[in-house]
């Protein structure tokens, strides 16, 4: 399979956003043009369990040689497969390109941990250095059009004698990833279509830096007298921001989420509040060189044009075909089913804070800056919650023998550690573990677990694979890892986490039991759905707090004791506070995002589409939308969240959905049949069958919006679907 690596100017990470796939009768060997390397970076993988990344030998040295040699040899297998003499099958065309790009693979196993979690100065050199050839890359595979005329001739056969279902599955793919790339157009068009992604792209950047500029040049300076409410440490992290821009003895409240949340939260300075408030959501929107609206405009109209030269009629239609969602009307009835609950929500927390503010003698009505001040005093009074004593009960070690036993529960997964260097690692902190079967013992794959922070380390936590489950080949076994950034504790002490950290550790070992279970032939369908391939590690943090796990695992570090269930309620009833605001707030972005692309994009204003749009949906006024428009870089930045921000709702009612089957079920979150039904239907098959067809299979029905309302603490009316 060839991954196409397209580098994200934002996050300069790793995604693969295009995976396009492979033939059985056409050994590679008969082909002159095979060719072979000796740079490790592209060997396969050797050693124990199938293979194994030589994480002992990688360096930054081989990465340009390995990156350019690798494209070359991916390239010529492609051209291989283009210039077959043969007619085009399944087999020479499609199977062929699953297999393509081996050598290439593996390197990017290592790119990956180079880039993520050692990376380097000299590694950025060679990094920046490669970032336009991998999209040099891309463009000659998407582009290549004997290739996609053989994949179209093979994908039109297929309409009258149709292929095996997976195998339909990886065809139908392939085909809708050139064709949604303007394969299908003729040379006309396609020129236009190449010169509408040239202009988007510099105005993506454009926007971006316009951003940025706002982010940059909107500084508060506080004086020492204006600290009132702050922590110490944001004190601290504010007095050394104003000394690195030269305004020693002050505290600076920069323009970036992570300032103004903690400010607008804590600050008694009402008037500051308002300040630090306004430059935040003005970015982007300040009337001058920086401003975006025209440039959005821009956007709009060329996405329009560049989706109507293949015969959509808007951007949202062309995004959302191979999404679960399928259509922009399905995004749409889901929204506006939850939002008169949300801004119903905000009515009740906005008299509550209200009532707040008037107690406390302040003589206010209720303005944006100050919702975020007040619900916390709202918080504070009713969900009193000590996250210290909450992190006695949450070990590491325990979380991570937690997670192993779920995986037994529901997987029938055994974990085994692997001792010290017999898999080579890239980090002496890097764990290892075998998984299994529990019954027959069969070898599923390995677990590597990087647990701590260091230098070089992006932020965060994430999963990856080394290597992904596929059999067309014969069988591959998966190699999967997850990566967090706790602060590695003193020799022979406890690592204690917060409740939030915890759900994310699980989060993640979620995504790697995904990988686990796939039992799919072909790796094109080891790829994910956006919109649902967060479904799966997001019900998985629904285990942290059964009974099974709270009561083996969640102990206290010093007396063994398990959490007391009041504690575990107060954290359950606290996830529920405050849902008004934020429901609201991701709401109007992801409704706004909508509309603006459905929207004729002929002489918009886009300031005036926000405020109308926003008038009409009676959009609660103490409250902005988490991303305005002019700022809004999920959409306008790139494309990857374009028409596309509605998705991490679509994914939170199917966690809130299939959560409920374990409620009801007999044996609940460890019902045998209903976990034989989780792995059966909506783990294994990943990306081999259609998401909203394997939900049903799971729940019986679709998924019902109500779920979410009840998790969110919203009423449930009758009438909603
Ligand atoms: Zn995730």
């Amino acid at each position: 399979m060839i991954r196409l690596l397209i580098q994200s100017s934002k996050l300069l990470s790793l995604s693969l956003l295009i995976l396009i796939t492979g033939c059985k009768d056409e050994p590679k060997e008969e082909n002159e043009m095979a060719m072979t390397t000796d740079n490790v970076l592209l060997q396969d993988y050797e050693g124990p369990y199938g293979g194994v990344p030589a994480f002992d030998k990688m360096s930054v040295e081989d990465v340009k040689d390995a990156a350019e040699t690798g494209m070359e040899m991916s390239l010529k297998e492609i051209d291989a497969i283009a210039n077959n003499s043969e007619p085009p099958t399944f087999e020479n065309t499609i199977v062929a390109l699953e297999r393509a790009g081996k050598a290439l693979n593996n390197f990017f196993s290592y790119y990956g941990i180079m880039s993520s979690n050692m990376s380097s100065p000299e590694f950025r050199e060679v990094q920046a250095e490669l970032a336009p050839k991998f999209s040099e890359y891309s463009s000659k595979i998407s582009q290549n059009k004997k290739l996609f005329q053989r994949v179209k001739s093979v994908y039109e056969a297929s309409q009258n004698s149709p292929l095996e279902d997976d195998q339909q599955r990886v065809l139908d793919l392939t085909y809708k990833g050139f064709e949604m790339n303007g394969a299908n157009l003729d040379e006309e068009k396609k020129k236009r279509y190449a010169e509408i992604n040239k202009e988007l792209s510099s105005l993506y950047t454009d926007f971006s830096n316009n951003v940025l500029h706002d982010e940059e040049n909107y500084v508060t300076y506080l004086t020492e007298d204006q600290l009132d409410g702050l922590s110490e440490g944001f004190i601290k992290s504010a007095a050394s921001l104003a000394k690195e821009k030269g305004e020693e003895g002050k505290y600076a409240i920069v323009n970036t989420r992570s300032s103004m949340d903690p400010f607008l939260t804590y600050s008694t300075e009402r008037e500051l509040r308002k300040k630090v408030w306004e430059n935040y959501y003005s970015r982007g929107d300040n009337g001058d060189e920086y401003d975006n609206n025209e440039i959005i405009a821009k956007i709009l109209k060329l996405r329009k044009e560049r989706v109507g030269l293949m015969g959509y009629d808007n951007y949202a239609e062309w995004r959302l075909q191979d999404r679960m969602a399928k259509n922009p009307e399905n995004a749409m009835e889901l929204m506006m089913a939850v939002w008169p609950a949300a801004i119903a929500r905000v009515k009740e927390e906005v008299a509550d804070i209200q009532a707040v503010a008037d107690a406390n003698g302040d003589n206010i009505t209720i303005e944006p800056w100050d919702y975020r001040y007040y619900a916390e005093k709202v918080r504070q009074a009713k969900y009193d919650l000590d996250s210290d004593e909450v992190k006695q009960y949450l070990q590491l070690d325990k979380l991570t023998e937690a997670m192993f036993y779920v995986a037994g529960r529901l997987f029938n997964y055994n974990f085994t550690p692997i001792p010290e260097g017999e898999v080579p690692v890239f980090h002496e902190d890097v764990k290892v573990w075998e998984v299994t079967d529990k019954d027959s013992d069969e070898h599923i794959g390995l677990w590597y677990l990087d647990p701590y922070a260091r230098q070089g380390k992006r932020s965060g936590a994430w999963a990856t694979t080394y290597r992904s489950h596929t059999t067309f080949d014969g069988k591959e076994t998966v190699l999967a890892s997850n990566n967090s950034n706790f602060v590695k504790p003193a020799e022979g002490e406890a690592l204690l986490v917060s409740w939030d950290d915890a759900t994310t550790f699980f989060h993640e070992f979620g995504h790697a039991l995904h990988f686990f279970s796939s039992e799919v032939r072909y790796p094109t369908l080891n790829g994910g759905v956006r919109d649902y391939t967060e479904f799966q590690s997001q019900l998985l943090e629904r285990w942290l707090s059964t009974d099974e796990v709270i009561n083996q695992f969640l102990v206290h570090n010093e007396t063994g004791e398990p959490i007391p269930a009041k504690l575990v309620e107060k954290i359950k009833k606290a996830s529920t506070f405050n849902q008004g605001f934020s429901t609201t707030e991701y709401l109007a972005s992801a409704l706004i995002d909508m509309k603006l692309h459905l929207a004729d994009p002929e002489n918009i204003d886009v300031d005036k589409f926000e405020r109308e749009t926003l008038a009409e949906l009676n959009m609660p006024k103490e409250l902005p939308m988490r991303h305005r428009t002019p700022h809004f870089g999920h959409v306008f930045s790139g494309e990857g969240y374009a028409t596309a921000y509605y998705g991490y709702m679509w994914a939170d009612v199917l966690t809130a959905d299939a959560a409920e089957a374990f409620v009801e079920a007999p044996g609940g979150f460890y019902d045998e049949n209903l976990a034989e039904k989780l792995v059966k239907y909506l783990f294994a098959p990943r990306n081999s069958m259609d998401p909203a067809e394997a939900y049903k299979l799971f729940r019986g029905r679709d998924a019902k919006m109500e779920a979410l309302m009840r998790d969110r603490g919203f009423p449930v009316t009758e009438d909603v679907n």
